[in-house]
């Protein structure tokens, strides 16, 4: 087995603000694993909140060693392999994770979702993000997301109702909030909530640091919409102490490592009565198009990273009206579009 890879820039088309920062370009990782004629596609978007960047991306990369391994098929062992290397380091860890899946499926001649057993018709809807902005900007991108019956709304500012007015102004139609981490005490958070409760919101994420998980466990007896972890939960373990202080969890496969680590992930919070979400960071479509794979198991989707650059390297995962759309192509399903 042969890793290669590559740095690339995805290009967004808006600033992409949230609570704690803004960006204008995600670098990514791409890499592609070549073993007996034929090749896997993986990605690594790092996140600065999960102590990664591009270089630590990189560095993770050129420590990995699969000769030892006898193919790609051996994925238990493989990823118990990246583990073994680092504790954290997972956007790193799930750019091979992908690539080895993918890899399988190609060989297999079989696309992923229909390898675990899954219905492509049902695949969920995901939701459009719209980024901290100003009115104006705000009101440009609720137009722009016309097609999507969903918006996921970034607040946490000390604007937010301006922010929800300029979306109520432009649409009626179904939002979700995330504040990640943004209301940073447990009474300014349910302050909050308690208005968003007459404004049409589906769910909160991650509305306090997730430092404070007991007072997210008080926020969440007192509050109507249901609560969804996401800085809170990185990996399966994390899952089981989640239960009491939210109603669900936001998996990505860049924080937990993987499409393996996902699933896992999965079925644990469902086994706990959890609702489940698949969310992304800013990623090409091989990562986007890797957890639309999964997505037909979860409740909730918000697989967008791909629709808010401009200079997507590959062409995967297709969303109709909203809807996630499924190729039959073997693996990802991905092809470079140069
Ligand atoms: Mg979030």
């Amino acid at each position: 087995m042969h890793l290669s890879f590559e740095r690339v820039d995805l290009k967004l088309r808006h600033t992409f603000r949230i609570s704690r920062g803004a960006e204008d370009v995600a670098q990514v990782v791409i890499a592609k694993l070549e073993h007996d004629g034929i090749h896997g596609f993986g990605e690594a978007s790092p996140s600065s909140r999960y102590g990664e960047t591009i270089d630590t991306v990189l560095s993770f990369l050129e420590r990995v060693e699969l000769g030892d391994f006898g193919d790609p098929f051996e994925l238990e062992q493989t990823t118990a392999h990246l583990d073994d290397l680092a504790l954290g380091d997972a956007a790193a860890k799930a750019a091979v994770d992908i690539a080895l899946h993918d890899w399988v499926g190609r060989k297999l001649g079989l696309p992923l979702y229909k390898l675990w057993g899954l219905s492509k018709s049902k695949a969920p809807l995901t939701s459009f993000t719209i980024g901290i902005d100003s009115p104006d900007v705000i009101t440009q991108k609720v137009a722009e997301a016309e097609s999507y019956p969903i918006l996921k709304v970034k607040l946490g500012t000390d604007h937010d109702k301006d922010i929800i007015a300029a979306v109520r102004r432009a649409t009626k139609k179904r939002i979700r909030v995330d504040a990640n981490e943004g209301w940073k005490t447990k009474e300014l958070a349910l302050e909050r909530i308690k208005w968003l409760e007459q404004e049409g919101v589906e769910f909160v994420e991650q509305p306090m640091p997730a430092s404070d998980l007991a007072g997210c466990t008080w926020l969440r007896e007192r509050v109507n919409l249901p609560l969804i972890a996401d800085e809170n939960c990185v990996r399966l373990h994390d899952v089981p102490r989640l239960r009491d202080a939210f109603d669900g969890i936001n998996i990505k496969l860049m924080k937990c490592g993987g499409l393996r680590e996902a699933m896992r992930m999965i079925h644990t919070a469902k086994a706990l009565g959890m609702k489940t979400m698949l969310g992304c960071m800013i990623e090409s479509s091989i990562a986007i198009t890797a957890a639309a794979h999964l997505s037909p198991l979860v409740d909730y989707a918000d697989l967008d990273g791909n629709l808010l650059i401009t200079n997507d390297p590959f062409e995967g995962v297709k969303v109709k009206e909203g809807k996630i759309v499924l190729s039959d192509e073997p693996g990802l399903g991905v092809i470079p579009r140069d």
